[in-house]
């Protein structure tokens, strides 16, 4: 509120000449808010960004691992087929559903878990507006989003991905009062509008990494039956070229060393989820890697 409390004054004309009382002192604060407005672009818009809070988007020395992770489903046909071709090679991934496309399809949410993925929120609407919005829009976002996944599945979600990768600083808060952990991705194919597998493919191999994780995209935010075709496709050609360089595939969870939901309702009684016994107790970002273009260790 301190930088509002500096904008508002400046903006009529008859302060602009007060402010003219000391020589220059406008320029030095167009500089202050230019660089005010820098750091809260830098910040809200750039995925990689850490300023609000922290993201997790892999675990350097992890050994050589990735973890496959898909936005914007459930999607009717897609995300059964994405498991298929995942399973096909023993491969689990870590699926990021949109409240309202889970709503449409709550079976397949129900089969995601059954088959051994794992379901992650990705806010009810995916607004593109979540850069913008303030803590109440962020906080209904996000928790009918965990009310939606936990009256479909039983199961409250830990992991957290944000639409488009926006962030603001409410965000951070309410994710701790949710309980969850934001995911990023260090490898990305742009799939979501493709209509050619093979950029997608090569996006992602060059970015891969031991450790890493990748976005991909089962379903579509705008629209949810869109075809998947060139999605499916990069994935089948993006496992078997991991395979051949010898890379293992695991989950966002097992990779963060939690378990995928902090609680569960089993019987009518909520039950706790302990952390993931591969990685007990491991802290989540003591040893992540930062850049998305530094090799992991
Ligand atoms: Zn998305």
């Amino acid at each position: 509120m301190e930088e509002l409390e500096w904008v508002i004054p400046f903006v009529p004309s008859e302060d602009v000449f007060l402010l003219g009382i000391v020589p220059g002192i406008e320029w030095v604060l167009a500089a202050v808010l230019a660089v005010y407005a820098a750091h809260s672009l830098y910040g809200g818009l750039i995925p990689q960004s850490q300023l609000f809070g922290p993201i997790f988007r892999g675990r350097s020395g992890a050994g050589r691992v990735v973890a496959l992770t898909f936005d914007d489903g459930p999607h009717p046909t897609a995300t059964r087929q994405v498991m298929d071709i995942l399973e096909a090679r023993e491969a689990r991934g870590t699926f990021f559903v949109i409240g309202r496309h889970a709503k449409a399809y709550p079976d397949i949410v129900r089969e995601i878990v059954r088959r051994g993925h794992e379901v992650g929120n990705h806010t009810q609407s995916h607004s593109w507006l979540m850069a913008l919005a303030l803590s109440r829009k962020t906080r209904d976002e996000i928790e009918n989003c965990q009310e939606t996944i936990l009256r479909i599945a039983g199961l409250r979600p830990r992991l957290y991905r944000q639409p488009i990768g926006f962030k603001n600083p409410f965000l951070f808060r309410q994710l701790k009062r949710s309980g969850l952990t934001a995911i990023g991705w260090q490898a990305r194919g742009f799939d979501s509008h493709a209509g050619d597998s093979g950029p997608v493919v090569r996006r992602i191999l060059r970015k891969v990494r031991q450790g890493r994780i990748i976005a991909l995209h089962d379903g579509c935010d705008m629209e949810m039956g869109r075809d998947r075709t060139a999605t499916i496709e990069a994935l089948s050609a993006v496992l078997d070229g991991l395979a051949r360089e010898g890379y293992r595939f695991t989950t966002v969870s097992r990779l963060l060393g939690e378990s995928p939901y902090q609680s569960g309702l089993q019987d009518g009684t909520v039950q706790s989820h302990p952390a993931h016994p591969a990685h007990p107790g491991r802290s989540a970002f003591a040893v992540q890697s930062d850049s998305p273009n530094q090799p992991a260790a």
